[in-house]
């Protein structure tokens, strides 16, 4: 008898994973979200309306993102017979050639088995990139010389992080050519800041001017010009460490008039809250609209006016969850039972090295297995 309700509670928490699972495929699939949003933004958006922790909310977003090219392994999770574990761990490895043969592990095995077979997975495909590493290694060049009339050649052939650094220097180089001929004629600082005192800083002379509160305390840094000088550009960072849009926290950001300079806003630590690139652009093209408060508070809103608060109010849920999402699926024709999710495993020992030699593409390569014996196979040994 207490065997009997024990079953009946096992099939049941069985078959309400197969719908909690089903749900976040759905969920993970429509995080709400602008064409050409970043993946941090999207995380960041999870984290804050959701409450995943940062971690969760990233992966949640990368397993979205590569379901997208996987339709196999994200049908499998929006029927609930792949739990979302399981795909997680899938999607570290599969691509559109490998999803079929990764899905019959899913199904075959264990989350356990699929995590362990993952990471084999992941050893052959960095011996794999070693090999490409070494070759690109010995190809490595790079030739800077003078010709004739003066000018100066470069060519080479750089590793990535490497090129990506020549690459970042220049355009730092260039920026920094570009402000020099702008300083030249920079705009005149309009009518005065007040200030108890003040002080030039040096590096910055006759650009930036800080006031003091009668405590010594820094309360305004003003600038003269509407690009931002770096000293003011340090006291901006140390102040909003990173963007100031709720839910975003990236850690790098531009400093934003809220009065704009055009308008008479002058460039001051008050009148400049940094943002992101992406919601300095919501700021400006997408209606998104902030203000400082009386008390130094920003206050965000949304294109329709709507306060845009620091932390999101909790979701508001309606009767029991557990029945609203059962009647959901049903809606949709999704049948989950018990065993919708059971993996086929039948309790043999699992062969990681020899799952990877007839499932692994570049393993398949010089495997004595066929392609036959790989479609049986969930990495169980025969
Ligand atoms: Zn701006
Ligand atoms: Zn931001």
């Amino acid at each position: 008898m207490e065997t009997l309700s024990l079953d009946r509670l096992g099939d049941e928490i069985a078959e309400l994973s197969a719908h909690v699972d089903a749900a976040t495929a759905s969920s993970a699939s429509s995080t709400p979200a602008r064409a050409g949003t970043p993946d941090f933004a999207r995380a960041a958006w999870l984290s804050w309306r959701v409450g995943l922790d940062l971690g969760a909310a990233r992966e949640r977003v990368r397993v979205a993102r590569a379901l997208g090219t996987l339709p196999l392994l994200a049908q499998a999770l929006a029927r609930g017979e792949l739990s979302y574990a399981k795909v997680r761990a899938l999607t570290r490895v599969a691509t559109p050639e490998t999803e079929e043969r990764l899905l019959t592990v899913g199904r075959g095995g264990t989350a356990d088995h699929v995590e362990r077979i993952v990471r084999g997975w992941r050893r052959v495909d960095r011996k794999a990139e070693d090999v490409e590493v070494t070759r690109r290694h010995a190809s490595r060049s790079l030739h800077v010389y003078q010709d004739g009339d003066g000018m100066v050649i470069l060519r080479g052939r750089l590793a990535p992080e490497v090129g990506a650094v020549l690459v970042q220097a220049l355009s730092a180089a260039r920026e920094a050519l570009y402000q020099q001929a702008r300083g030249k004629d920079a705009d005149a600082w309009p009518a005065g800041v007040s200030a108890e005192t003040s002080r030039r800083l040096a590096g910055d002379a006759s650009r930036v001017v800080m006031r003091h509160g009668l405590d010594g305390r820094v309360v305004e840094v003003a600038a003269r010009t509407r690009t931002i000088p770096p000293a003011l550009r340090r006291a901006l960072h140390h102040r909003d460490r990173g963007c100031r849009f709720p839910g975003c926290g990236v850690r790098f950001g531009q400093g934003h008039h809220i009065h704009h300079w055009a308008q008479g806003g002058p460039t001051t630590l008050s009148n400049l809250p940094l943002l992101c690139r992406r919601h300095h652009r919501a700021v400006h093209e997408e209606g998104y609209q902030l203000d400082r408060q009386p008390d130094g508070e920003l206050c965000f809103r949304c294109p329709d006016g709507q306060l845009l608060p620091e932390v999101p109010r909790a979701p508001q849920v309606f009767g029991d969850p557990v029945k609203i999402l059962r009647a959901r699926h049903q809606a949709e024709g999704l049948v989950l039972r018990a065993q919708t999710a059971t993996p086929g495993w039948l309790g043999e020992r699992l062969d990681v090295g020899w799952a990877i030699d007839v499932l692994h593409p570049s393993a398949l390569e010089s495997s004595p297995f066929s392609a036959c014996q790989s479609k049986r196979t969930i990495g169980t040994r025969p």
